[in-house]
């Protein structure tokens, strides 16, 4: 099934466990705006999309992906899920995505900045501020961000750092937005460690995908006392049940190496990865990585999705079964849009606002995600997954908003 029906069914189910009309959820079916285009940069044709799925609570926003596998089923996807996060989050965005579907790994920088060039003047008349607001995603970063910023603001013959965020500093960008996915995640898991993990003071843990996200995610867990025993990148990874040395490994990484060769412990291959035998698996790299082909082996009996959509339908039914705690990726993975919000508000009204304040402010919000995520849970006698309760509360702001808008009835 593709990523795309998998999440109508989602919806599907969420709306039945609350009763929703099917006549509320029609709105939101499909995605309000598709756009598509080929850019040509060196005598290729790159497929590129940017998809608004939702904007009833405000712009689209979300990230811009450079990846060899990206596709309109997965941008689409991709947006779904923004717009539940965004909603989820509290913050005034409907949601976005987008791709280009290409191997960064395999171009020179140069080629980068042209494929960036050529993405803004695409999609030029589709983006801005009050519009559509692109950030990171996988394979993109704050460099990225600066040349599609630049371009954008040569066509539009006027500054306007708002329509972008995740920039460089330089540029209107904001500190704290570095490592705020992994501190929203890592605020979340410590949450979920209460409630579901008592008494746990040193968790083994596995971390796949050592990206900027489960990096920092890993180092942060591991500076608490924590042990990371395994993690992994698109090469591979390494295990040592008594802990890796995560600052060397992060060193190690930064360097240029894969972490599947890093030497303080033994190689494993991502699906083993998922499958040894630890208290929280962090899934940290791209969706579908737990299916209904390995669900059943999933030892871990906490799982937090740091990526978006790392655990299919069927495996989500499985894993419901067997009682497996999901921390679900639009409230995990939240705080990296959350920090982006606070870049473009800053943006927008020209104050600076204090590090230590907007430090606060993430953890609040990503608190009070949690809780209200977890009073659903219970109030529905935890009959119910963490990632249903999440796809409530989302879809009942989105429609909420459709409806004083009079989309709906
Ligand atoms: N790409 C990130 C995500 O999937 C961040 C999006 C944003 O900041 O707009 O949530």
């Amino acid at each position: 099934m593709s990523i795309v029906l998998e999440n109508l069914e989602r919806l599907k189910e969420a709306a039945k466990l609350e009763n929703i009309s099917d006549e509320h959820m029609k709105v939101l079916q499909n995605p309000v705006q598709v756009s598509y285009a080929e850019l040509s940069v060196n005598g290729k044709q790159l497929p590129a999309w940017r998809i608004i799925y939702n904007r009833a609570l405000g712009p689209g926003k979300g990230g811009i992906r450079f990846h060899p596998e990206v596709s309109e089923d997965e941008v689409q996807s991709l947006a779904f899920w923004m717009s539940l996060k965004n909603s989820l989050a509290d913050i005034p965005y409907g949601g976005a995505k987008g791709g280009v579907k290409f191997n960064p790994k395999e171009s020179s920088p140069e080629e980068i900045e042209e494929i960036s060039r050529a993405y803004a003047r695409a999609f030029a008349d589709k983006l801005g501020q009050d519009k559509d607001v692109p950030a990171p995603d996988v394979y993109t970063n704050g460099q990225i961000m600066a040349y599609i910023l630049d371009e954008f603001e040569k066509i539009q013959g006027h500054h306007e750092p708002g329509m972008i965020t995740g920039k460089p500093i330089e540029l209107g960008g904001i500190a704290l937005r570095g490592d705020s996915t992994a501190q929203g995640g890592y605020l979340v898991t410590k949450e979920m460690m209460k409630k579901f993990l008592i008494g746990k003071d040193s968790a083994k843990i596995a971390v796949q995908g050592y990206g900027n996200a489960g990096l920092f995610m890993a180092e942060k867990l591991a500076a608490d006392g924590h042990l990371i025993v395994a993690a992994s990148d698109s090469k591979g990874g390494v295990y040592n049940d008594q802990g890796l040395d995560v600052k060397a490994l992060s060193a190690w990484k930064h360097s240029g190496n894969s972490v599947n060769d890093f030497p303080g412990g033994t190689k494993v291959s991502n699906a083993e990865l998922l499958e040894l035998p630890v208290n929280i698996l962090v899934l940290a790299a791209l969706e579908n990585q737990i299916t209904a082909e390995n669900a059943e082996r999933i030892m871990a009996p906490c799982i937090v999705e740091l990526a978006n959509g790392p655990i299919n339908l069927e495996a989500d039914r499985i894993l419901a079964n067997r009682k497996t705690i999901v921390v679900p990726d639009i409230l995990a993975n939240s705080g990296g849009v959350i920090v982006s919000y606070f870049e473009w508000a800053q943006n927008r009204t020209g104050q600076i606002l204090d590090e230590e304040y907007l430090r606060d402010l993430l953890d609040k919000k990503m608190k009070s995600g949690w809780q209200r995520v977890v009073e659903k849970f219970e109030e529905k006698n935890g009959e119910i997954t963490l990632r249903q309760a999440a796809y409530i509360l989302a879809i009942k702001r989105i429609l909420a908003a459709e409806k004083y808008r009079g989309r709906i009835k």
